[in-house]
């Protein structure tokens, strides 16, 4: 978060890439292998999602801690309050603090599988602004803490035509600043694909006097189910250009995968020509959409990454 701040007073441009914990012994070996050579073109952090509903706490703890300790990348992890009464939050960042990481994402979370509205467990907190809270008053200023932002307004406030009354949208702005006010340092936001939209939230922020950096959630297009898939559970605007660029080419993976990366591409400019300085990767565990975008913007050099790793982790990553 430190870096964030001095990226914006130095004019220097910043990276990051989010992963999530992969299913199975061998997608987390497969993860690592990947962050290996990705940490070797000097990302500002990396961060780790917290499942859906808390079901990958032991996991990404653990990832977390191996980003941080033998990844050597400095480390956010997500935490969200879904399933997680006050004990378990706490069990999560000490574990975290003990492992020197000090940077949170705190979120109130998606409620569980199969049921539509979130519902606060017992003992436990009902939005993010609570976490927010209760990490400052405990820790603090160990953490440095970001939080989500919505460029087009939370999903549960998109109605049916696709947006958000301007009263919902400016709700939530009015919501975000609060969590800032709270002790948030960062906020990176919701993913999204019209740099309009997130341009002007920026601007609306500013307006309401939140001042911290807002980092763009940016996520490449790797294939065209994953990506219907994801705008429609995000709620997320596509404009109707990008939408028919992708339904021209949809049954060519490659093709739409050359896209994704020629769309990151011309977003990230746009974006770092008005000012921003940091970008945020969603890169669902694929490093090249990701990486070729970055080697577009100038910004890596893929050609000086070693192929080799640096170091030979033990084979089973769950019982170290
Ligand atoms: P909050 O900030 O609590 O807000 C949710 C909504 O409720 C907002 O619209 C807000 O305006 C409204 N609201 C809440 N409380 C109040 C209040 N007191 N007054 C007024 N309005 C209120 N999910 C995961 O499960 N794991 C992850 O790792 C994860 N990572 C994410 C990373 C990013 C960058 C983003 C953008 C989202 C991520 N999510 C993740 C999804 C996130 O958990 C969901 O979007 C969830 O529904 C909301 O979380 P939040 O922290 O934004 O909630």
């Amino acid at each position: 978060i430190e870096k964030i701040r001095e990226a914006e007073l130095e004019n220097k441009t910043l990276f990051s890439f989010e992963f999530f914990p992969p299913k199975t012994e061998d997608g987390v070996d497969n993860l690592f292998d990947k962050m290996d050579r990705m940490v070797q073109h000097n990302p500002s952090f990396c961060d780790i999602t917290w499942g859906a509903g808390g079901t990958t706490a032991d996991l990404t703890l653990d990832i977390a801690n191996k980003m941080q300790n033998m990844i050597c990348v400095e480390t956010m992890m997500h935490l969200t309050c879904t399933n997680m009464p006050v004990e378990k939050i706490d069990h999560a960042l000490d574990a975290i603090k003990g492992n020197g990481i000090q940077n949170v994402l705190a979120l109130r979370g998606d409620p569980p599988h199969g049921q539509d509205k979130f519902v606060q467990t017992e003992g436990g907190f009902a939005c993010a602004l609570d976490l927010v809270k209760h990490i400052r008053a405990k820790y603090g200023d160990y953490f440095g803490i970001t939080v989500a932002g919505y460029p087009e307004a939370h999903p549960e406030v998109i109605e049916s035509n696709g947006v958000a009354t301007l009263e919902s949208y400016h709700n939530d702005l009015a919501y975000l600043k609060r969590k800032v006010d709270a002790g948030a340092d960062v906020i990176v936001t919701q993913l999204f694909y019209d740099t309009d939209v997130f341009l002007k939230f920026v601007n609306d922020c500013r307006q309401m006097g939140i001042t911290c950096p807002i980092v763009p959630g940016i996520m490449p297009i790797n294939n065209y189910k994953g990506f219907l898939r994801m705008t429609g559970f995000c709620k997320t605007r596509v404009p109707p250009e990008i939408m028919a660029a992708l339904d021209s080419i949809k049954d060519d993976e490659e093709a739409v995968r050359k896209y994704g990366i020629y769309l990151g591409t011309e977003m990230c400019k746009k974006i770092l020509a008005h000012g921003i300085k940091t970008l945020h990767l969603y890169t669902l565990n694929m490093d090249k959409s990701a990486l070729a975008i970055l080697q577009n913007l100038g910004l890596i050099d893929e050609a000086k990454i070693s192929r080799t790793l640096p170091w030979r982790r033990p084979t089973n990553i769950f019982r170290l």
